[in-house]
């Protein structure tokens, strides 16, 4: 796959870039250094972004399953962090919560 600079016509490079404190895969011009995401990943980001700026957070509710307790994962988190079936989270218990790490 390649992208060329809409600016210079150049042939950019595939890197990994800082897309407020998410690492995205990205294409950068070597030669203007002009940056290009793709929309699918940062639009949850930029979604969340506005959430967070409203104050609104967000909030699930607990179900049950059987004899057992689930939540479910909010689409926008599946998106941002590319969540499927199978995936294996890790729950770290602390005083003040709990936290869903994604990489396990
Ligand atoms: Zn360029």
């Amino acid at each position: 796959m390649k992208m060329l600079c809409w600016k210079c016509k150049k042939d950019m490079k595939r890197i990994q870039d800082n897309f407020h404190g998410f690492t995205l895969p990205a294409w950068k011009c070597p030669v203007c250094r002009e940056i290009i995401y793709d929309a699918k990943d940062i639009q949850p980001i930029l979604h969340y972004n506005k959430m967070k700026a409203a104050k609104e957070g967000i909030t699930v509710t607990i179900g049950t399953l059987g004899g057992s307790k689930i939540l479910r994962i909010p689409k926008l988190a599946e998106e941002i962090y590319k969540i499927s079936k199978g995936d294996k989270l890790k729950l770290e218990l602390g005083p003040e919560g709990i936290c869903i790490r994604v990489k396990a």
